[in-house]
């Protein structure tokens, strides 16, 4: 019987059973940055421990770095320290670091693939929940907790459990105007946000065969939205033509060899799945979320769901979600005013993100509406720079957009890009909890970045189909 890749790469990497019937699995590729690794090099410290892979481990900066300007002292003195500590830390223990000061820091999920550090059939944690993301190239990718992230330090390894597996397909071709954030938003309005739970997510069928690499690491950053604790796509040559070449890829003959192997580790056609379910691509809409979780959305021209629609136990959650956004049920989200637009993210703040939105907002002649706050925020430093090559800077920055600095910024906000008040944030980023952007009472519409455009252009929760048209 046929396999998985994620058996395969699980068997590949599992050390030994353990007697609580856990595995010890080797991590291939661990990633640290400021905020989850303090206090596990601490306890290192304490306990006199070294680590016992540095060159599997790889260091940067992101949710606190602040992105008006990366110069250092930085005004938040909690932040500076931080990023002092990871600095001693990264020096003392012999990690390499991608800093603000070299021109390679980003967004932990965003460096691990530009840098080619992210390969198929790798094991990769990181002491936060959207590791996932690297699923996208065909590796097992999950977050991982603060005394994890020791144990990886010190052993490289972790105990997990084995997973089931549910493969999700979606069949046919996506509309206009319809991204890999509709899909994946989609995904998990159908699944609920608790329906992965105790599963790895493949993700299958013909509108992921077509996707690109960074529509694919959308759609897997998002896998843990849907309770799974990761997600991934089978590795083709989609994948490696993204990968070739990168600076810690394989060269040469290494390459040949290396693709040969990742080839082996797709699943094979017979492979059993624990569940399978289909989506017909053409059901599939701009989506815009209307509650909190990224769970409770709705296609762009839906109306906000009664609680009744529910089921019983969902209801009480529905009805706080309508109180604390202050929607109606049967209300549209079209026309929801806003009050500031944030596009970037680890979930949708790569290079064709952002090219996208260049295009629709150039050939619009939009402008950014009065009463709104848009911010352009790269995932990287070197997407960046890639902005700025091709003019791009120039295109946001002439539309009325505040071109930033890379970093996490109002996705988690753990820096100076706070909501205020009940301010209304229509977002590109992945999670729209209460008080998730900086304001205990600000409120996130989670959608594309085409989406967050149109919004910011029209004021307002708006369909960018129609907005570019
Ligand atoms: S962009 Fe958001 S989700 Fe991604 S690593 Fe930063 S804070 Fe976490």
């Amino acid at each position: 019987m046929g396999k998985t890749l994620y058996e395969k790469v699980f068997e590949r990497h599992a050390v030994r059973q353990l007697p609580s019937g856990q595995y010890q699995l080797l991590m291939g590729l661990h990633l640290v940055h400021e905020v989850t690794s303090p206090q596990a090099f601490q306890m290192l410290r304490e306990q006199g421990l070294p680590i016992l892979m540095p060159e599997r481990t790889f260091a940067t900066v992101d949710h606190i770095i602040p992105t008006k300007s990366q110069l250092r002292p930085f005004a938040d003195s909690l932040a500076e320290q931080m990023l002092e500590h990871l600095e001693a830390n990264v020096r003392d223990y012999g990690i390499r670091y991608f800093s603000p000061e070299d021109g390679s820091q980003g967004v932990v999920h965003v460096i691990g693939p530009e840098l080619g550090l992210t390969q198929p059939g790798m094991t990769i944690c990181c002491g936060d929940s959207h590791t996932s993301t690297h699923g996208a190239f065909g590796a097992i990718a999950f977050g991982i907790g603060t005394s994890q992230v020791r144990d990886v330090l010190a052993t490289q390894c972790l105990a997990m459990d084995r997973l089931k597996v549910r493969r999700i397909e979606v069949h046919g071709s996506l509309g206009p105007g319809v991204y890999p954030k509709d899909v994946v938003l989609f995904i998990i309005n159908r699944l609920g946000v608790q329906g992965g739970v105790g599963y790895a997510y493949e993700f299958a069928g013909e509108v992921f065969d077509r996707m690109d690499m960074e529509g694919r690491m959308t759609v897997c950053n998002m896998s843990i939205e849907g309770g799974a604790r990761c997600g991934y796509v089978n590795p083709d040559t989609t994948t490696y033509q993204y990968l070739e070449g990168r600076q810690y890829c394989p060269q040469g003959k290494a390459w040949d060899a290396a693709v040969r192997d990742w080839d082996g580790i797709r699943s094979d056609p017979d492979a059993q799945y624990d569940d399978v379910v289909r989506f017909d691509a053409a059901e599939i809409e701009p989506m815009v979320t209307w509650g909190i979780t990224p769970g409770q959305s709705t296609g762009v021209r839906g109306r906000i769901p009664s609680a009744e629609s529910f089921a019983v136990d969902e209801q009480a959650t529905v009805r706080e979600a309508h109180r604390y956004m202050d929607f109606e049920p049967g209300q549209a989200i079209l026309g929801t005013k806003i009050d500031v637009a944030f596009i970037g993210s680890c979930t949708n703040g790569r290079f064709s993100d952002f090219e996208e939105v260049a295009r629709l907002v150039q050939r619009s002649g939009s402008k950014v509406a009065p009463h709104v706050r848009a911010l352009i925020v790269p995932g990287s430093q070197s997407v960046r720079r890639a902005l700025v090559d091709h003019g791009y800077d120039r295109v946001f920055t002439d539309a009325g957009f505040e071109f930033r600095e890379a970093g996490c910024s109002m996705c988690l906000a753990m820096n100076p890009d706070k909501l205020q008040g009940r301010e209304v944030c229509a977002s590109s980023s992945n999670r729209n909890f209460k008080g998730r952007q900086g304001s205990p009472q600000g409120r996130t519409l989670l959608m594309s970045p085409a989406m967050v455009a149109a919004a910011a252009v029209r004021g307002e929760v708006a369909d960018a189909r129609e907005v570019f048209a």
